[in-house]
């Protein structure tokens, strides 16, 4: 039995075009994420199988672990915080959140911006919601799985490792990032805070 399953898209490989070509996305989805399933699926019946033999489990399978799953969940969260028709600014709710937390919504947009586009080696850009104090902030989350808020909740993500722009922009990792701004899918990033 499978632990972990790649989810289909919510849309077309070729819907997000032309902010993220067809060959692009079929490449992330069907390959990239497609094996951080395969590996957490390989890795957690490795460790399992150990665990049946009362043989040790090896400590780096753990981190492997987390390495792979985080991505399979990153990458499946990112596929939902996209739509063909989304964009433009969010409204209600979480409107007045981004206005507490930011002061306005271009300032979350240029503070979000900014941490997607210096991200040291691969990682991704994300937008966390903290319950207890009921504001949102930004971090960095480099890999898959470094720098990590235990209580908070993640609710959009933007991947900046190369393998999800390189096709389409090359080395251009700001264009990526503004063609994202076209395509966020606000309601389903709002969806998740009432969650
Ligand atoms: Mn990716």
């Amino acid at each position: 039995m499978s632990d972990f399953t790649l989810p289909a898209l919510p849309f077309a490989y070729d819907a997000l075009a032309p902010q993220i070509s067809e060959e692009q996305l079929r490449l992330h989805h069907s390959k990239h994420h497609a094996a951080y399933v395969a590996n957490a699926n390989a890795l957690s019946e490795k460790i399992a199988a150990a665990r049946a033999a009362n043989a040790d489990v090896d400590p780096k399978l753990w981190r492997a672990l987390s390495f792979n799953v985080a991505g399979h969940k990153l990458h499946s969260l990112f596929w939902e915080n996209l739509d063909p028709k989304g964009g433009g600014e969010p409204s209600g709710a979480l409107k007045n959140l981004l206005e507490k937390s930011f002061g306005s919504f271009a300032n979350f947009q240029k503070e979000f911006t900014a941490v997607a586009t210096t991200i040291e080696g691969s990682g991704w850009a994300a937008l966390f919601y903290c319950p207890k104090h009921e504001r949102l902030f930004i971090a960095p989350i480099e890999n898959h799985n470094k720098i990590y808020f235990p209580e908070a909740k993640i609710l959009l993500v933007l991947d900046v490792w190369e393998h999800a722009f390189y096709l389409d922009y090359k080395n251009e990792k700001a264009k990526f990032v503004a063609a994202f701004w076209e395509i966020v899918n606000w309601p389903a990033v709002a969806a998740r805070i009432a969650q």
